[in-house]
């Protein structure tokens, strides 16, 4: 009997420990200086408050946008959360090797902690948009002025690196109300937001990346992607499927172009 209890005991003693390593491991992992997402993670928000930007977009048609016109032959990659020191280099390395340019919507807090990856971006000739400063979810925190604050903070930092005040905004999560667009309007913003979604925040096998995006292809495509990630997750499958994305949509007789080109808008105020 004495040694069933024993048995129980160690057994507990290692659930615990391993518990108390898992824990530590995720922030052990926290890479240096790398700001995190204020609203959570992608996986963990995404699911919560699903909001239909196509709804918003009929409402404010000149303020929401969610796609480029049919009869264009192009399609837009845009790439959210960064600049991320783990992922951005790489995706900038494979977009230069294809000659494509892309649009970015950074972090404030993440422009300020890497400002020569923020310069990087530019002088690579992509478009920098704005999302947030702490990627806060917007539609929970119930106060424009949280919207207000954190737009502009990222446009102050982001103008100190990119010589422009940005003008495209895309919204943490996607998560969007009536009231937060009246107020990006008000603040002379364009809300961008996707019309085909690669889901690669599930950190799915390249291949499946690579399926949700090209089997929901269309003309004017806005396509939506990750740069950048919470500290435990990991944006390595979205960098190799981009490389079996380029092609595939290429074989389609599509080009790229980045938003503002797509749409014929100004990115900057
Ligand atoms: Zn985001």
């Amino acid at each position: 009997m004495g040694r069933i209890w024993l048995k129980w005991l160690a057994l507990c003693l290692i659930v615990a420990f391993s518990l108390f390593t898992r824990v530590e491991g995720i922030h052990g992992q926290q890479p240096q200086g790398l700001p995190q997402l204020e609203g959570g993670s992608e996986n963990k928000e995404r699911v919560r408050y699903p909001v239909s930007n196509f709804l918003l977009q009929e409402r404010y048609p000149e303020t929401v946008v969610l796609s480029g016109p049919q009869s264009s032959k192009m399609v837009a990659l845009t790439f959210d959360d960064g600049p991320d020191p783990r992922f951005t280099p790489q995706i900038l390395d494979i977009l230069r090797e294809n000659g494509i340019k892309a649009t970015f919507f950074l972090m404030g807090s993440r422009a300020e902690a890497y400002p020569d990856l923020v310069k990087q971006i530019a002088e690579d000739g992509h478009i920098i948009g704005n999302h947030t400063y702490w990627h806060p979810n917007l539609v929970e925190e119930k106060d424009v002025h949280v919207l207000q604050r954190e737009v502009v903070r990222t446009e102050d930092s982001l103008a100190n690196l990119i010589a422009y005040r940005t003008k495209l905004f895309r919204a943490p999560y996607g998560f969007l109300n009536n009231e937060l667009v009246e107020k990006l309007r008000e603040m002379n913003y364009t809300a961008v937001a996707w019309s085909v979604d690669s889901l690669d925040w599930h950190e799915s096998p390249p291949d499946q990346i690579t399926y949700n995006v090209v089997s929901n292809l269309h003309p004017g495509a806005i396509i939506l992607m990750h740069d950048g990630a919470a500290w435990d997750e990991d944006r390595t499958n979205t960098v190799r499927a981009l490389r079996q994305i380029i092609p595939a949509i290429r074989e389609q007789g599509l080009d790229f172009a980045t938003v503002p080109e797509l749409l014929n808008i100004p990115y900057r105020k």
